[in-house]
């Protein structure tokens, strides 16, 4: 069975890997618009915006390709999916006939609806060229405004400090990073990147961009204006699930899958950010943009189309690094649930368990692994030390 792959990100290069570690014999074929071999993107925040990292780890090397019988196209976009005629359409003009076919189109970011917002010097952060482009403006004393309190601006902030950029960002809801962690975290984050010189400003919105004097942005914030030397946008994603609606496929914040990565249409799969998927430990169906997810996710696919019976459903689980701070967060946080706090908040190393009437939900690790490694064990096997003993930091917790 010839399998086709759109989309070569994280998700599309492992579902490629997946499947011929797991044996499939038939051709694959992965179609990426990108210029380039599938890479990793967490470092387009980080080592390669700072100019640590010259490049991004590469997921699929042309020799790896050629080892595996990868045939990958980059610089390819799918425009459409004939689903009687089991073949997709290329922008080039080009046909690929699929037995199965798999959607990991990830998403694009999203764009500021205001006045002057595709004015040269807004940017935004989902590929290399995004990355290089902003990380030729951290000049020290630049003033860089980061719109969106959420993980990637707030990574973006925490670089551009390091670098004596001048930041400010702005966050239209009353605290960062809302839709993830409880107020408790959003409180410890808003201190940290204050302590580290980034003018936050909360409950906060951009009315305009505009020309400033010598090639600066005059930006209207809640009707105030203010001159910068760049503008990232980081307020999130808009999926790429065109595709998939326009050939009928079952779309709901995402491509509609079962427990094994297959939509509406059993030959057509998906995984990665784009696909929504059921998910016990979310209580429901979670679609989830990570690292992880992406790479985990694409496994178990690759196993579903090689002929396993695959039933995907890991831990939520992401990180995001920060100036000193490495942060985890396993399973899905509640804004409900008081957390039992291990460590020093002031010292930035501790974690918060979130402990439900059914047992441990969610742990937020702020430069303690050890606790999300440990913690992991336990939401498997379903158990969970009293509070007492989780906040003793005299207990070793993986000695229990
Ligand atoms: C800057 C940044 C930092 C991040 N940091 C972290 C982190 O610290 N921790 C963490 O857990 N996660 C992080 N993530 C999230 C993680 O990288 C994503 O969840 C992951 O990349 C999703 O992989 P994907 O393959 O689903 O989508 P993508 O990586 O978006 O790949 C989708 C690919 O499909 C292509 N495509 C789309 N439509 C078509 C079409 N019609 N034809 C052909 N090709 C198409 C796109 O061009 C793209 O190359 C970060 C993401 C970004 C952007």
């Amino acid at each position: 069975m010839d399998v086709v792959i759109v989309g070569a990100g994280q998700a599309g290069a492992w579902v490629a890997r997946s499947l011929r570690q797991e044996g499939h014999e038939g051709r694959i074929t992965l179609l990426g618009r990108e210029p380039h071999a599938p890479y990793e993107r967490p470092p387009l925040s980080k080592g390669v915006l700072s100019g640590a990292e010259a490049h991004p780890p590469v997921l699929l090397t042309p020799q790896q390709c050629e080892a595996m019988r990868v045939d990958f196209r980059p610089g390819v976009e799918v425009t459409g999916i004939d689903r009687a005629g089991r073949q997709v359409r290329c922008a080039d003009g080009s046909v690929v006939a699929y037995g199965q076919l798999v959607l990991a189109t990830g998403g694009r970011p999203r764009m500021l609806s205001c006045p002057g917002a595709d004015l040269p010097g807004v940017h935004v952060l989902r590929t290399i060229e995004d990355s290089r482009a902003i990380a030729s403006k951290l000049v020290p004393g630049h003033r860089l405004l980061v719109i969106g309190g959420g993980w990637i601006g707030l990574e973006i902030a925490a670089t551009a400090r390091k670098q004596q950029v001048d930041v400010t960002v702005l966050e239209a809801g009353p605290r960062l990073c809302a839709r993830s962690v409880p107020p408790q975290l959003s409180d410890f984050l808003l201190a940290k990147h204050r302590k580290e010189g980034v003018d936050v400003r909360l409950s906060t919105t951009v009315t305009s961009i505009g020309a400033g004097r010598e090639r600066a942005l005059a930006v209207q914030l809640s009707g105030v204006a203010k001159e910068f030397d760049a503008v990232v946008v980081g307020i999130g994603l808009v999926l790429d699930t065109g595709l998939a609606e326009a050939c009928g496929l079952e779309v709901r914040d995402g491509i509609v899958v079962d427990p094994s990565g297959r939509s509406s249409d059993p030959d057509i799969y998906a995984v990665g950010d784009v696909a929504n998927q059921p998910n016990s430990w979310a209580g429901g169906r979670l679609r989830f943009e990570s690292w992880a997810n992406a790479q985990n996710q694409a496994i178990a696919v690759g196993k579903a189309i090689a002929g396993g019976e695959v039933v995907y459903d890991e831990i939520p689980w992401f990180w995001s690094d920060q100036y000193d701070l490495n942060l985890q967060v396993l399973g899905i946080p509640s804004n409900d649930l008081a957390g039992i706090v291990r460590g020093s908040v002031d010292q930035g190393a501790f974690s918060v368990f979130q402990v439900a009437e059914d047992g441990l939900r969610s742990v937020i690790a702020v430069n303690a692994p050890r606790d999300i490694k440990v913690a992991k064990r336990w939401l498997k096997q379903g158990t969970c030390p009293p509070p007492s003993v989780l906040a003793d930091v005299s207990v070793r917790l993986d000695k229990l």
